[in-house]
């Protein structure tokens, strides 16, 4: 099939919720993808930002088919060595005490929600349910997680949404100040909001923010889904930040590309749900599971989260001195930057016809590159938008 042909069909049989760039993507392997047609592309997007260790990894892809020839899926009715093998890691590499698997990173925030408000009701009574949220985050597509997520843009068509969500504006405490009182059992943020156009959080607000809600037995909730796993430097976001989140959730990046979510909790609230109070029929796939221990073995190593942090200030230093290119935010290799000319769309159109995939956040450029990217692969995306923007 050709792409007109694969266009058509397209059209024919998916809801169109997607806009799509003109290429189907055949194979990969590392930052470089191949289409239909046998034409070559860059990938500094790694799905968005999923591809922790590029296009079929050959360590990844091989635990991935060993557990495929050996126990696909069974119930969590039943237990499975590669969850347990997969949360024994998450405990040693982070710290966190238990986790609750999902299949995505709108189900794992599902699940910090729930977490957040058994554990407010639990404590001090049914009143205790309201979550603060920051203005422009992205939480998920759910209508609760779509609720939780700060952006107006994101409160059409499917009323009702969930109740019980406040917006307060981000590296402002005194917003936070005013949405908080004794209905509030959390805090959920990004510390780099990803979707909202790569915006850091401001290091002072986020402690003491901490500081408030551990004063006040508030839970901090981090939705860690495209900060995690490495993608900034360390293998999670919060270590930037000198905070410790009684809560983290982790998506994209985890499985390598197969769809898992995790929920992580200190082990305070470890026993909040219990049995029968949540589930999944999916949640810790032995399969996925196995793809996301071998990703987290590679990118848990501080050899690896260095070359992360250094591909991270080599990237960030290209950037900075391409004419066309007003600034550049970000951590590790989860970049953004702001065209000076023309819109973000317009160049990640031209960088795709090109042969470089890149994203767009809001109004800027984004770069998720897979962490494991060769520097000749960065250098050669490089030299592509160089040239974009040259002819901007
Ligand atoms: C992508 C994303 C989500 C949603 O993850 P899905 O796997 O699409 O459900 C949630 N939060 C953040 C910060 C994200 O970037």
């Amino acid at each position: 099939m050709n792409l007109q042909e694969i266009q058509e069909r397209e059209q024919e049989a998916i809801m169109p919720t997607y806009g799509r760039f003109p290429v189907a993507v055949a194979s990969g392997k590392g930052a470089t993808a191949t289409d239909v047609q046998g034409r070559e592309y860059i990938d500094f997007t790694s799905g968005i930002g999923v591809n922790a260790l590029g296009f079929c990894d050959a360590v990844w892809a091989d635990a991935v088919a060993k557990q495929a020839h050996t126990l696909q899926h069974t119930s969590n009715l039943y237990y499975t060595l590669p969850q347990i093998h997969l949360a024994q890691l998450l405990r040693e590499k982070t710290g966190f005490d238990k986790v609750f698997f999902a299949n995505s990173g709108a189900e794992a925030n599902e699940c910090a929600i729930k977490l957040a408000r058994k554990y407010g009701t639990d404590t001090y009574g049914e009143h205790r349910t309201k979550i603060i949220t920051l203005v422009n985050s992205f939480h998920g597509r759910t209508v609760t997680t779509l609720a939780a997520t700060g952006q107006d843009g994101f409160h059409h068509y499917f009323h009702p949404f969930t109740g019980g969500f406040v917006y307060a504006q981000a590296n402002n405490l005194d917003s936070v100040r005013a949405c908080m009182d004794d209905n509030t059992c959390a805090v959920l943020l990004e510390f780099i909001q990803g979707e909202g156009g790569v915006l850091p959080l401001e290091r002072g607000f986020v402690q003491e923010l901490a500081a408030l809600c551990r004063e006040k037995d508030i839970l901090l909730l981090a939705d860690e889904v495209q900060t995690g796993m490495g993608r900034t430097g360390k293998l999670f976001c919060y270590e930037h930040f000198g905070v410790q989140p009684d809560v983290i959730t982790s998506a994209k990046g985890l499985g390598g590309g197969l769809p898992i979510g995790a929920c992580l909790c200190s082990e305070a609230l470890g026993g909040v749900l219990g049995k029968g109070m949540h589930g999944s029929t999916f949640g810790g796939n032995p399969v996925c599971c196995a793809g996301a221990v071998s990703v987290l073995e590679r990118v848990s190593q501080p050899e690896f989260l260095e070359e992360v942090r250094q591909k991270g200030d080599y990237l960030r230093g290209r950037l900075e001195q391409i004419d066309g290119i007003a600034g550049v935010r970000g951590m590790g290799l989860m970049l953004g930057a702001s065209p000076s000319r023309s819109t973000a769309g317009e160049i990640v159109a031209r960088c795709v016809e090109q042969g470089l995939l890149l994203l767009t956040a809001k109004d800027a450029l984004r770069f998720l590159p897979p962490l494991n990217i060769s520097r000749e692969e960065l250098g050669r995306g490089l030299d592509i938008l160089t040239q974009v923007l040259k002819n901007c």
